[in-house]
């Protein structure tokens, strides 16, 4: 089982993934609890130049896209082998909320980037793509989130965006939970954290995961 978590900055995305991973646990499954941009040694050294070095679209979308595949071959698909539950704060559609729809990056070029990253080969011969089974997906007015996140830490480089760069990502995220309706759970996430749990719990016990 393979989840991942998405939203624009503050959505509360890392506040509920730990929650997920107690509630498989209590269950006794394996959980691996990982994140994006990062989750091996290499893709974290990515990450940090990611999200400290200025640097062109291009050059940010092949780093993260780097950054995913060492991330894949070295920790997601081995977990997934093993039968584990994989819980991913982020994963591609992250690149196509801030890379495309944030910074303005060609999506025909990031959904071959992708093609090449996750591409799988399948009996039919049928191109398909490794995604996770879940996407959810923490819906957020953008100065909602500002005003969590105020205070909370030191803003990198894409935290200290204005908020209309925020809109911009989350509509990327609404593009991208219309292409792929049964993969993306929305989330209302301007609720209080005990009703943004309970409103995931009822998407894991509808799929029977819980
Ligand atoms: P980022 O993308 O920047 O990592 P995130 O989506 O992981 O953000 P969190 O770090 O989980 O967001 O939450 C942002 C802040 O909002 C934290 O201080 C967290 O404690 C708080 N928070 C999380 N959920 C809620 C909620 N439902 N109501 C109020 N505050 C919340
Ligand atoms: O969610 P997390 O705190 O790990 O994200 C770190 C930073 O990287 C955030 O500011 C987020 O906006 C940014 N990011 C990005 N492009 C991605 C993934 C994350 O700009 N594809
Ligand atoms: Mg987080």
């Amino acid at each position: 089982l393979f989840i991942s978590f998405e939203g624009i900055d503050g959505a509360g995305k890392t506040t509920h993934i730990e929650s997920m991973a107690a509630a498989f646990r209590d269950q006794g499954r394996v959980v691996t609890l990982t994140r994006e941009p990062g989750g091996t040694p290499l893709a974290e050294k990515l990450r940090t130049l990611v999200l400290n070095d200025a640097m062109d679209p291009l050059t940010e979308a092949l780093l993260i896209f780097a950054a995913r595949r060492d991330h894949l071959l070295q920790v997601i698909e081995p977990a997934l082998a093993r039968g584990e539950v994989v819980l991913c704060d982020r994963f591609t559609d992250a690149t196509f909320a801030y890379q495309g729809a944030g910074r303005g990056f060609d999506l025909a070029t990031l959904a071959a980037l992708e093609q090449m990253v996750q591409g799988r080969s399948s009996p039919t011969g049928q191109p398909s793509l490794r995604q996770p089974d879940l996407t959810v997906w923490f819906d957020l007015d953008p100065e909602v989130a500002a005003s969590r996140l105020a205070d909370a830490r030191v803003p990198d480089r894409f935290e200290s965006q204005p908020v209309a760069f925020f809109r911009q990502v989350a509509a990327g995220y609404a593009q991208r939970a219309a292409e792929a309706p049964q993969r993306f759970a929305r989330i209302d996430a301007d609720q209080s954290r005990h009703q943004v749990w309970q409103q995931i719990t009822r998407v894991l016990v509808r799929r029977g995961w819980l």
